[in-house]
């Protein structure tokens, strides 16, 4: 009898293209995904006279330098940002890569994208110039980030080495509470772990508790497994993938769809496969969550209180709790509900899809914003199914400011930052010194907690206020 695996080895195994000696194995790659920080790469490739070599199985989109106040790139006032977002388009078509440009409703954050157009797919071994490509293992996909000469190196080859990760599988049992979302149950998770906790794994996230996460809670989940430095994040293919997938525009069709769902039921992990690391977590104890420092492994519930550098293990730990302290001007013991927030924004690869903008508008409906309040859609088509519903109704009539997709505040490098000194409530995945602009603090929230952060003008337990 065949030995079991897990779902990462089934998926590892069927790329292989070659091992070598020192540990290193080529893998082929079936979708590299690319976006507006591409142009270097592109130029090498020029450099030495080569052409893309699966066009069909690359894709792109702009999203760090598109402004969202306008997706014209004229508007764009800094002339290598309007560069960087015109010369995708110009890439792409010498190349005869698909391209989802500005101006096009398709266009969008590329971690939103792949998915929304059946790109991603179950089994997959898909890369991206860019850290978030984990996000694309809540379809079952093996899908992880890379650096810029890897980016020239698929692009010339449809190939990668990689030095093999090791299997570390998350459990979470039980029920979610009504409001605890799928970026409450990563926070509790790099909160347990560490921001290290996984890091030269890749995670696979099971259990009853992520059995019943909708789609978009999936992609989340697995969008931050990068913050707890995994390499990659995986969800097992079930129904709730295959109905997400049915219907998508690059999502196989009439036999194929048959062939593939036949492929797809065989790829979750056999039973009896061993990981090299398990965590377990009891879902019905996580509650609304909020980082309180500069990495996103400092979180607690918002039930919580600022914790004292005093109670670190360690002198290390103490020195770098102060020092995140500090930066966001934050005393121990103070209740989290007492903090206030001067900004929220509501979107990013993390938190910008259909479900994460009805959860805002939820809590937005029929209350006012306290502080400005930015929500930026993850794509041209998820702004027009919002807008559709009368999400972007509810979010104006709130004094909420409804944007262009793009991945805007989450990075600011299109000029979407705050002022220092500013306290954001954001729905991204990083909050690193300076994430959104010198001296901005940044606390990583749900959309649900930004948009009752909103509302209030401070952190507040949505909870209470779930109708
Ligand atoms: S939204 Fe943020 S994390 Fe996601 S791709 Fe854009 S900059 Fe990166």
């Amino acid at each position: 009898m065949a030995e079991p695996r897990t779902m990462f080895e089934k998926i590892w195994q069927r790329h292989v293209v070659v091992d070598r000696d020192d540990g290193y194995t080529l893998l082929y790659i079936d979708r590299h995904l690319m976006h507006d920080g591409s142009a270097a790469a592109f130029a090498r490739l020029k450099e030495r006279d080569m052409k893309v070599r699966r066009p069909d199985r690359s894709f792109a989109t702009p999203d760090h330098y598109i402004l969202t106040s306008s997706h014209r790139p004229q508007d764009i006032a800094d002339p290598q940002q309007r560069h960087l977002v015109e010369v995708i388009k110009e890439n792409c078509d010498a190349h005869g890569v698909t391209v989802f440009a500005a101006g096009d409703p398709r266009q969008g954050i590329i971690h939103v994208v792949g998915p929304e157009q059946g790109l991603t797919q179950p089994g997959l071994l898909m890369v991206c110039g860019d850290s978030h490509t984990s996000t694309h293992g809540a379809l079952g996909a093996l899908a992880f980030g890379i650096g810029s000469s890897e980016v020239t190196h698929v692009m010339a080859t449809q190939c990668l080495w990689q030095r093999k990760p090791k299997a570390m599988r998350i459990n979470v049992e039980g029920r979610l509470g009504d409001g605890i979302t799928g970026k409450d149950i990563i926070l509790a998770i790099i909160g347990k772990i560490g921001a290290a906790g996984a890091v030269g794994h890749v995670m696979e996230y099971t259990g009853s508790a992520i059995r019943a996460l909708s789609m978009e809670g999936r992609l989340t989940l697995c969008n931050m497994s990068i913050e707890a430095g995994g390499r990659a994040g995986m969800v097992a293919p079930d129904d709730t993938t295959f109905a997400y997938l049915k219907d998508k525009p690059y999502a196989p069709k009439g036999a194929m769809w048959d062939t593939a769902m036949a492929f797809w039921k065989g790829l979750p992990t056999d039973p009896g496969a061993t990981f090299d690391h398990e965590v377990t977590l009891n879902g019905s104890d996580i509650a609304p969550m909020v980082t309180w420092g500069t990495s996103p492994e400092d979180a607690l519930s918002v039930t919580g209180r600022v914790p004292d550098p005093a109670s670190a293990a360690d002198q290390t730990r103490r020195e770098s709790m102060q020092r995140a302290l500090d930066y966001m001007d934050l005393k121990p013991g103070t209740p989290v509900e007492q903090i206030p927030v001067d900004r929220v924004f509501i979107g990013s690869c993390t938190n910008s899809r259909i479900e994460d903008l009805r959860m805002a508008a939820r809590i937005a409906r029929g209350r006012k914003a306290q502080v400005p309040t930015w929500v930026v859609a993850g794509s041209g088509l998820i702004k027009q199914q919002a807008e559709a519903e009368g999400l972007d109704k509810v979010f104006r009539e709130a004094g909420f400011e409804w944007r262009e997709p793009g991945c805007s505040m989450c990075i600011g490098v299109n000029g979407d930052t705050g002022v220092p000194g500013q306290r954001i409530a954001s729905t991204s995945n990083r909050n690193f010194v300076g994430r959104q602009g010198r001296g901005v603090r940044t606390h990583l929230v749900s959309p649900a907690m930004a948009a009752a952060a909103a509302v209030t003008g401070r952190f507040t337990d949505v909870r209470k206020m779930l109708g």
